[in-house]
């Protein structure tokens, strides 16, 4: 595992909507039900647009993902033959659990599957997601195993667990095979249950990087941070994270605090790859005239692509 470098892991997602909609931390748990099921999904060209930058600014795609049940299945599949195609390669899916046909449908432009524990306290996890259980999850790992994808899952810290719930973890890992897990500290939200708790500290997302990391010298570790927690990049990549992700990367490009994050990376003796303040030389017509998609499609594309330059020029 190359601890050497660092780099930013872009989240790629395509739509608010979740069918799940109460998971207690989450905004999702905020809106009225008429709401959850109009907030609509992005255009294919703003998702296209968004793989073309990742791609030229360094930064890695960590996974696709959006609210459940947003696209009908056939639909999901076009998106994610495309994105790969943009992308150059396969991608990972958080995008619940899916069956073994669903795995199996998705597998010519996946990578690997992600499942969204966010918490391994398993009483806490029936009271913080309680209409998204653990045991769906865990049988989709079973079957992506049998398949030869790759595993992910996401944890989120602050939620309730000590780090005594650690050992859970551990188990966890290994009996699934997780060879990517995503650890994100919570992010108190509005109306939540939540609104008014502090965010973890981060020497406390740290601790779970750690022991993480020690468990498993070879896991790939993903940490995610806040624009409001770029301070503690330095901490949790000494701690043992590969890589950065929840910064909102395009609105902030170029800001004090995209440079603060590359900054960490440096006081962590990292070098970061890819850039999240100074945009290349690229001929951006080009990388968009190069693929292999209908004109109008790569019109919109174009169009897309300068809407964003222009917003992440803006700092
Ligand atoms: S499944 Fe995801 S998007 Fe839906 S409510 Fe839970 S955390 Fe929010």
């Amino acid at each position: 595992m190359n601890l050497k470098t660092t780099c930013f892991e872009r989240a790629l997602f395509f739509s608010w909507y979740c069918a799940v909609g109460d998971c207690t931390y989450c905004y999702m748990s905020t809106q009225p039900k008429f709401n959850k099921e109009k907030l609509a999904r992005r255009t294919t060209e703003s998702l296209l647009a968004e793989v073309i930058l990742c791609k030229n600014l360094g930064w890695e795609l960590g996974f696709v993902s959006g609210g459940q049940k947003a696209y009908k299945k056939v639909e999901f599949l076009e998106l994610l033959s495309k994105i790969k195609q943009v992308y150059g390669k396969k991608v990972w899916i958080n995008v619940g659990a899916l069956s073994k046909a669903e795995l199996i449908q998705n597998q010519p432009y996946i990578k690997g599957v992600v499942a969204s524990i966010e918490t391994i306290n398993y009483e806490l996890h029936k009271k913080v997601c309680p209409s998204k259980p653990i045991k769906p999850f865990e049988d989709m790992l079973v079957e992506a195993q049998r398949l030869g994808l790759e595993k992910g899952m996401t944890l989120i810290v602050g939620l309730g667990e000590t780090i005594d719930d650690f050992e859970l973890l551990k188990n966890f890992i290994k009996k699934y095979s997780i060879t990517k897990i995503h650890i994100y500290g919570l992010n108190p939200q509005k109306g939540t249950m939540f609104e008014n708790s502090e965010p973890p500290s981060a020497e406390y997302q740290a601790e779970w990087i750690r022991k993480t990391r020690q468990a498993f010298p070879d896991i790939d570790i993903q940490c995610g941070i806040w624009v409001d927690r770029v301070g503690y990049v330095s901490t949790l990549l000494r701690a043992g994270a590969n890589s950065i992700s929840k910064f909102p990367a395009i609105k902030y490009f170029g800001s004090k605090q995209a440079g603060e994050v590359e900054r960490q990376a440096r006081l962590a003796g990292r070098k970061f790859k890819g850039t999240l303040t100074k945009l290349p030389e690229v001929d951006w017509d080009k990388e968009v005239d190069k693929l292999d998609l209908n004109d109008g499609l790569k019109e919109k594309i174009e169009q897309k692509l300068r809407a964003y330059l222009k917003k992440m020029k803006s700092h």
